[in-house]
């Protein structure tokens, strides 16, 4: 098993390995790194645990900005930091400046005619595309966007939806978003009884996309991100403080530890967009070799 582990890391760092058919990045929001760990040792995560059957836990942390849903995902999906996007937190936030989210990147690169880009959100304030709301410039440039206050099972369904449409017409980026785990732990605390239940609703919902793959053929051709936002506090109800959080995905060959802004860079270099040639310039590292 350790051999072939070896094998697989060798082939992926290779320049022969051949770019993938698709990315999903999924953002489990406000979910911390413990919680998390204590429910794969449990066996409590039975589709992310498939994920990572081998695949790859990446330590993530936040450097430069404030742990929230609205600064995390503007830097999950740009790759710079709140300086850059004018994204600093819930009440300190505008519009992302025209091109620098990962959709804009994508189209711009490949043409709209040669990549699909959809988001699945599901918390319409962080990840919203009206005028003011950071992601206007990429609700213009995406073939799909879905941003209602959802739960897990819906969002689940439509990125599913998602995914079987545009899995099947060639090259995708597809982002989706689980707010319940977040929304558990501003009711009842981290780790709680009641946000183990909403990341295992989570967890059945991501058995979906999954299953969509399968059933499309496509899982082998898919690179998967599962990430969060933000950790959650256990004591008090609130993220302060968590920025030591996670990512997983199911390739081998990856860093172990990284920084939130590596993850566009990464989802970049891994679809083979040159990174280093963007402007401005990324102050961040792809997390594969
Ligand atoms: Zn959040």
């Amino acid at each position: 098993m350790l051999i072939l582990i070896f094998i697989l890391s060798i082939e992926m760092g290779s320049a022969a390995s051949p770019d993938p058919y698709g990315v999903i990045l999924i953002s489990w929001d406000g979910i911390s790194k413990d919680t998390l760990e204590n429910l794969l040792e449990g066996d409590g995560l039975p589709h992310l645990t498939n994920l990572l059957e081998n695949g790859t836990i990446i330590n993530i942390s936040i450097t430069d900005h404030y742990p929230d849903s609205i600064a995390g995902h503007a830097q999950i999906l740009t790759g710079y930091s709140p300086e850059q996007t004018g994204v600093f937190k819930s009440m300190r936030y505008g519009e992302i400046p025209l091109g620098m989210t990962v959709f804009e990147r994508l189209e711009d690169t490949f043409g709209s005619d040669n990549i699909s880009t959809a988001i699945i959100a599901s918390q319409e304030k962080s990840l919203g595309t009206l005028k003011g709301l950071p992601f206007y410039h990429a609700g213009r440039v995406v073939d799909y966007y879905y941003g209602r206050n959802s739960d897990a099972g819906l969002v689940g369904s439509v990125a599913s939806e998602s995914v079987y449409h545009f899995g099947s017409l060639g090259r995708f980026f597809i982002f989706a978003h689980f707010r319940d785990a977040a929304d558990a732990g501003y009711a009842y605390g981290a780790g709680s009884h009641e946000q183990i239940a909403a990341i295992q609703e989570i967890d059945e919902a991501t058995g979906m996309i999954l299953q969509a793959l399968d059933d499309l053929g496509i899982s082998d051709k898919t690179v998967l991100y599962v990430t969060t936002d933000h950790g959650f506090n256990t004591g008090p109800k609130d993220h302060t403080g968590q920025i030591s959080l996670w990512m997983v995905t199911n390739e081998p060959g990856y860093n172990l530890t990284g920084d939130q802004k590596d993850i566009v860079p990464t989802v970049l270099k891994r679809l083979g967009v040159p990174y280093h040639e963007m402007n401005p310039p990324y102050n961040a590292t792809a997390l594969i070799p």
